[in-house]
C-alpha cells in the first residue's frame, strides 16, 4: 500500500482497523487537558479499563469471605494464577504447563538460572549481547561470583560491528560455535530494549543447543509484541514481564516458560518453596518437596492475587483480540510511523535515523543528529509521551491495542515542528 502523511488519509487507516475499538479500552493520560499520544508502551502499557473490576473483585472477597477466599471466592485464590497460563501460553507459544506467573522478572531469571546455568571446570560460559538490558548484566555477574567464578572470563558478549547499530546473526552464530564445548549458557533479550531488534531466536537457540549449551531469553520487549514459538523453537526457559506490552500495570508479575523436557525432572536444580509442591498434597505440611508437573514447581510463594488480578483483566483482552491480528496491526502502523519519519529526515535533512533494523516488533528507535534532548522536551511538552534514552534516542512504539494511524500523523507534525524551531 502507498501511504500518504494526511490526516485523511490515517483516518481511512483507522476506519479500516478491525482494532479501533480497543483504543476506548483503555485509559490515555492527559497534557494539558488534552489526550496524549502513548509511545512508551514498550515500558509500561496503558490501563486496561477492565483492570479495576478484576482488582475491585479481589478486594470484595477479602472483605466477604476473610481466609475463605482462597477456596471458597469466585475466582479462588490459591490456585489464581493458573488462570493466567492457558492465555499466556498462546501469546509465547507454549504448551500450558510450560507456563506459569510468579516473582518478578529479573528474580525469576535469578531462579531459573539456578536451574539453567549448572557450570562445569570445563563448560562454564555465558554468551549475551553488548550492553545488554543492566539487570541482565547485573544478574549474570552476580549469579557467576556466585559460583565462584571471573565474570570477565566467563561471559562473552557478542559485539555489534563498527558503524553498526544492530547485532548480526552470523556474529552470534559465530560466537557460538568459537565457544563450542565451554558454553555453559545463551542469555539474550530476544527483542533488545533500545534499538528494539528482533533477534533470530529460532536460529540462535538451535546452533546453541547444538554445541551442548542450554539457551534461555529475557522476553521483556517480546511478550505480546511478536510471534513466538517457545516450544517448538526448543527453547530451554524464558521469562519475561507484564507491565511493557501485556498491560499489566506497574511492576507486575512476571511470566515464566520451562520446556517440557525439563519438567518432572526431580534432579533438577531449584530454590523450592510450598507453592511448587503437589496440589492435592500441599496442604498436608509433608516435609518432602513433590514438584507439581508443570512449570509451577518452580513457585515458591502463595501468589500477589492483588496484582494478578490486573494482569488477569488483560488476558482476557489479548484472548480477545489474538496475536495474529495485533501483529498484522503493530506491521502496519509501525510502517506508517517509519513512512512519516523518512518524509520528515528528508524534509529536515540531517536531523536524525531510525536505527532499528528490519527485523523488528513495534518499537522504532531514532537517533538524533545535534541537539537531541530539547527537542525531546518539546515532544513532551507538546502531549507525545515517548522516551528518551542517553546518548540521543528517542524510543518510539506504537503499541497497536490502542495507537491509532491519526496519532501518527500528529506525531509527525509535532516532530516537525519541533525540529524546525530548534532549527531557528
Ligand atoms: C524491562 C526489562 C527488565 C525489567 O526487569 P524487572 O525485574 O521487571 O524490573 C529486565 N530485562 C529487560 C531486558 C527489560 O527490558
Amino acid at each position: 500500500m502507498q501511504f500518504q502523511n494526511t490526516l485523511t488519509f490515517a483516518q481511512q487507516l483507522d476506519a479500516e482497523d478491525i482494532l479501533r475499538k480497543y483504543r476506548k479500552e483503555f485509559y490515555f493520560p492527559q497534557i494539558e487537558g488534552r489526550q496524549v499520544i502513548y509511545f512508551t508502551g514498550n515500558s509500561l502499557g496503558l490501563q486496561p479499563k477492565l483492570a479495576q473490576s478484576y482488582v475491585d473483585e479481589i478486594m470484595g472477597d477479602w472483605r466477604m469471605l476473610g481466609v475463605e477466599g482462597h477456596f471458597h471466592a469466585d475466582k479462588p485464590w490459591w490456585d489464581y494464577h493458573e488462570r493466567l497460563a492457558g492465555p499466556l501460553a498462546k501469546i509465547v507459544g507454549a504448551e500450558r504447563e510450560e507456563v506459569s506467573v510468579m516473582n518478578t522478572l529479573s528474580v525469576n531469571l535469578h531462579l531459573l538460572m539456578v536451574s539453567f546455568y549448572n557450570p562445569t571446570k570445563t563448560r562454564f560460559k555465558i554468551l549475551c549481547e553488548e550492553k545488554a538490558f543492566p539487570s541482565d548484566q547485573y544478574l549474570l555477574n552476580s549469579q557467576v561470583r556466585c559460583h565462584g567464578l571471573d565474570p570477565e572470563e566467563t561471559i562473552v558478549e557478542v559485539k555489534k560491528r563498527e558503524g553498526e547499530h544492530f547485532w548480526r546473526t552470523e556474529d552470534v552464530r559465530a560466537k557460538i560455535e568459537e565457544l563450542g564445548d565451554e558454553l555453559a549458557l545463551v542469555l539474550i533479550g530476544g527483542v533488545n530494549y533500545y534499538n528494539g531488534q528482533v533477534f533470530d531466536m529460532e536460529g540462535i537457540t538451535k546452533a546453541g543447543k547444538a554445541v551442548g549449551a542450554r539457551v534461555g531469553w529475557d522476553l521483556a520487549h517480546a511478550a505480546g509484541n511478536i510471534t513466538l514459538k517457545l516450544h517448538d523453537w526448543d527453547v530451554d526457559f524464558a521469562a519475561w514481564c507484564s507491565y511493557k506490552y501485556m498491560n499489566s500495570g506497574p511492576g507486575n508479575a512476571s511470566g515464566v516458560f520451562i520446556h517440557k523436557n525439563h519438567l518432572g525432572n526431580t534432579d533438577i536444580q531449584r530454590f523450592e518453596g510450598w507453592w511448587g509442591t503437589k496440589k492435592e498434597t500441599r496442604f498436608l505440611m509433608k516435609p518432602v518437596f513433590e514438584p507439581m508437573e508443570t512449570a509451577d514447581a518452580w513457585q515458591i510463594s502463595n501468589p500477589p492475587v492483588l496484582a494478578l488480578a490486573p494482569y488477569l483483566a488483560s488476558l482476557q483482552l489479548f484472548e480477545e483480540v489474538g496475536m495474529d491480528a495485533l501483529i498484522a496491526k503493530r506491521k502496519r502502523i509501525v510502517a506508517y510511523l517509519e513512512f512519516i519519519l523518512n518524509e520528515i529526515a528528508q524534509a529536515v535533512e540531517g536531523s536524525f535515523e531510525i536505527i532499528t533494523p528490519k527485523d523488528r516488533g513495534c518499537q522504532l528507535s531514532v537517533l538524533l543528529h545535534g541537539q537531541g534532548r530539547p527537542l525531546f522536551d518539546y515532544l513532551m511538552k507538546h502531549g507525545v509521551i515517548a522516551d528518551w534514552r542517553e546518548p540521543n534516542v528517542i524510543r518510539l512504539a506504537p503499541a497497536p491495542f490502542y495507537c491509532s494511524y491519526e496519532d501518527m500523523y500528529r506525531f509527525g507534525q509535532i516532530l516537525k515542528d519541533g525540529i524546525l524551531t530548534q532549527n531557528d
